[in-house]
């Protein structure tokens, strides 16, 4: 991409070649060429708008644990949603709606303290609610889609618009929000008992706790389950345990996990994901799909 000159109502907004990986849970990877992290919805609104009258189709950072940026880093613009007034909460009835910066676990606690059930298997999935609703994030058999009653987009031409749960196209780990940028969402809740739905949050993270492994941060979920089986299980079954490529491995702990360490590169991990989708292919007649964006 040939260098682009910002129009002064954004240019103060835009930092220049900055590395990727403080924001993604992986820590590696390149850089992005240009990195905004707009302070309001104004902001947001305005830069969107300026990108697409440029030709920059933008790229949105959520809480960067489901990206994988490769070496070259990304040509473009990454925009990240990391202020205050990107992701706030309110409660009105039994409904909530939160902002698309907003983090995964903050929505599922508000919501459990305000008594209000359905969001609550969802806690300690990592994230954001925009890459929740992007990847239609799940876990004890809930997705958000389920209970997402509309979503607040921003079109890559600026304009702002909401569109109801059937739009947003939610099936096993998709939707079609990629490519847009998400605001906000509503999720339709029931109201229940706050003190049997603080015990039953706390129940799940117990679990939880002792399914990912303890103490590592760098880590990611490769592989979207198949059906009617999980990734890990396929993995481990044809024995590719310890399975490694350069500083990128699978989790001794769990199969399904991909672990970096500080040698890693994406490269590593593009090439390991490849090798095992191959041998899983070949032994088993699965194609595991990728649940990693790679940028
Ligand atoms: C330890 C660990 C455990 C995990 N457990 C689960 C699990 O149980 N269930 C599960 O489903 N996933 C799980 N994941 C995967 C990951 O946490 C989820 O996919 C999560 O929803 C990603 O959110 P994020 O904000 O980090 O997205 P990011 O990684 O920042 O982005 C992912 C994608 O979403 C897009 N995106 C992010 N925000 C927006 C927005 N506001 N508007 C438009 N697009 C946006 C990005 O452009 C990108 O394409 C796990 C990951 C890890 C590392």
């Amino acid at each position: 991409m040939s260098s682009v000159q910002f129009p002064d109502s954004v240019a103060h907004l835009i930092q220049y070649d900055q590395s990727l990986i403080p924001h993604v849970w992986l820590g590696i990877g390149g850089p992005a060429r240009y990195f905004a992290e707009p302070s309001s919805r104004q902001e947001l609104i305005e830069l969107v708008r300026v990108a697409h009258g440029l030709g920059i189709q933008p790229r949105v950072l959520g809480g960067g644990s489901n990206l994988l940026v490769r070496e070259s880093g990304v040509d473009g613009l990454v925009i990240s949603l990391t202020a205050a007034e990107l992701g706030q909460l309110s409660v009105s009835g039994d409904r909530l709606t939160a902002g698309g910066g907003a983090k995964l676990s903050h929505v599922v606690t508000h919501a459990v303290g305000a008594g209000l059930s359905g969001l609550e298997s969802l806690l300690g999935i990592p994230g954001t609610v925009g890459g929740a609703l992007v990847g239609n994030a799940a876990a004890v058999g809930r997705d958000i889609g389920s209970v997402t009653s509309k979503v607040e987009i921003l079109s890559p031409d600026g304009q702002v618009r909401w569109i109801g749960n059937e739009e947003a196209q939610f099936s096993h780990r998709r939707s079609n929000l990629g490519g847009q940028v998400i605001l906000s969402a509503t999720f339709q809740l029931q109201p229940s008992d706050v003190a049997a739905l603080t015990k039953r949050m706390q129940k799940m993270w117990i679990v939880r706790n002792a399914v990912y492994p303890q103490g590592r941060s760098r880590i990611a979920l490769p592989f979207v389950d198949p059906d009617g089986a999980t990734a890990q299980r396929l993995i481990a079954d044809i024995g590719l345990s310890g399975i490694s490529e350069g500083g990128a491995s699978l989790s001794p702990e769990r199969q399904g996990v991909l672990v970096v360490n500080d040698r890693a590169t994406s490269d590593d991990c593009l090439k390991l994901i490849e090798r095992i989708r191959e041998q899983v292919l070949l032994q088993t007649g699965v194609d595991l799909q990728t649940n990693l964006q790679i940028w």
